[in-house]
């Protein structure tokens, strides 16, 4: 096994001892007698210093080698206080593992930022570098927690189907593709089946699911295949509860966060911790609060991005970056949002400095005014006969919500591109790699 398999770093007890080191040839300065050359593995960089007169076949191999090649490397591990890691490696063989191709597409370590196209058309060797891996590693420590939380609630995970026969949510945004003699339809969330899995006793159930939505507009916030935490659970009182879950499983994630000092160090970040329980504002208060700051908002019209981040600003400068908007108008919500009376839903979105990271609800649970509003959102109760059947022997009241993990990242990155987010974005014009 060669050493960058399990990326140990060098610690003091290997100086003086013969070290095996593995990794891509980060940089190699070539001074004529003495060379030295930069490795890089998955824990860092470390530093090889090559001496003409010693080998010199070997220094031959060494300065020939184009950058981001990669090497094993067998030699004697020095202490060396002039070295940022305070030792060296003066090499007595190498292994050349796979020769790269020059001239590279993308610098790993280019002063020079190269443009965000340039940089995912190469996303291999754009992710070679710390800054961008960073996202990756804490991509993975916050959806470590989260399955942590969740099963601490007693929550099973599943999986639902991604080729399903209507729409999730209604609506358009839809990739259709043929299945064979029949037409079918990408998953725009597991909203159908993580209900119906509420009619079993399942009543807990989470997914981290794939959405795809085929919204034509290329925006930063917006993916045509993205990540979420679906969560749906079973005998609740009301929304408060479903939205108790998410506030204590974002403040889990963005608590972890915090933790990972090595990653926020590179990428220069700080995370606060918020607290929770976080603000529930009303929709009518808050359109209330925007009109008064000139937004052109009727009560009933969903929030556009604009008055989103109006509110995010007001939010802000009252300290609070996490608050809920709840109590919706019914006709903004989707079909199976439970209503609160005539006009308002139990309907509710979690806000993050201005930018929606999760939409939630408790949902209808009856048949009969499942169909009704179906019908009033002029859709055809028969396309959802699937969906509607599981609610006919006995199906619980219940709610869940829908997260956002690039939203999460962008939001708890201050990053302003969510294409940054994921490892191989797809958008209106991205399709490879
Ligand atoms: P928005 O209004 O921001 O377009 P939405 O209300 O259409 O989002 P929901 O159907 O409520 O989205 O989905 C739940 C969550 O999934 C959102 O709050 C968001 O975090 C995430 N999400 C939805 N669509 C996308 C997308 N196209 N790209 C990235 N994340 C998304
Ligand atoms: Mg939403």
């Amino acid at each position: 096994m060669y050493r960058s398999h399990y990326s140990k770093e060098i610690t003091k007890t290997e100086y003086n001892s013969k070290v095996i080191v593995a990794g891509w040839v980060e940089d190699t300065r070539n001074l004529g007698s003495i060379a030295f050359l930069i490795l890089r593995d998955k824990k860092g960089t470390l530093q090889l210093t090559i001496l003409k007169k010693k080998i010199p076949e070997l220094f031959e191999k060494f300065i020939s080698l184009p950058r981001e090649s990669v090497i094993s490397v067998k030699g004697l591990c020095k202490e060396n206080g002039k070295v940022r890691n305070g030792y060296e490696i003066l090499p007595d063989s190498v292994d050349i593992l796979s020769i790269s191709e020059t001239p590279l597409p993308l610098g790993v370590v280019d002063k020079v930022e190269a443009d965000f196209d340039t940089r995912l058309d190469n996303r291999i060797i754009d992710l070679r570098k710390p800054e961008t891996q960073a996202i990756f590693k804490i991509r993975n420590a916050v959806l470590a927690v989260a399955h942590e939380y969740l099963r601490s609630q007693s929550f099973l995970e599943i999986h639902t189907p991604k080729i399903i026969a209507s729409s999730s949510e209604g609506g358009t945004d839809v990739f259709k593709l043929q299945y064979f003699e029949k037409e079918a339809f990408l998953a725009q969330s597991p909203q159908l089946y993580k209900q119906g899995l509420m009619a079993t006793g399942l009543d807990r159930v989470y997914e981290i699911a794939w959405y795809f939505r085929a919204e034509e507009h290329n925006t930063r916030r917006h993916l045509n295949e993205s990540t979420a935490i679906d969560v749906e659970m079973a005998f609740i009182k009301d929304e408060e509860d479903v939205m108790r879950i998410l506030e204590n499983l974002v403040h889990a994630m963005w608590k972890r966060a915090s933790e990972c000092t090595e990653e926020l160090d590179i990428l220069k970040k700080t995370v606060t911790i918020p607290k929770i329980p976080f603000p529930r504002l009303t929709y009518d208060y808050v359109v209330n609060k925007i009109q008064q700051r000139q937004s052109p908002i009727q009560w009933g019209m969903d929030f556009s991005t604009e008055d989103e981040r109006l509110l995010g600003d007001i939010m802000k400068k009252e300290g609070i970056d996490f608050y809920f908007i709840t109590k919706y108008p019914l006709e903004s919500k989707p079909f199976y949002t439970m209503p609160s009376g005539d006009k308002y839903s139990r309907g509710f979105d979690l806000e993050c400095k201005g930018v929606e990271i999760s939409s939630g609800s408790q949902r209808i649970h009856d048949v009969t005014l499942l169909k009704e509003r179906l019908k009033a959102c002029n859709l055809n109760p028969q396309d959802f006969y699937a969906y509607l059947n599981a609610f006919r022997y006995g199906m619980p009241p219940h709610g869940g919500f829908g997260f956002g993990i690039e939203r999460f990242l962008m939001e708890l990155l201050e990053i302003s591109n969510i294409r940054e987010c994921i490892l191989f974005p797809r958008d209106r014009s991205r399709l490879t790699p």
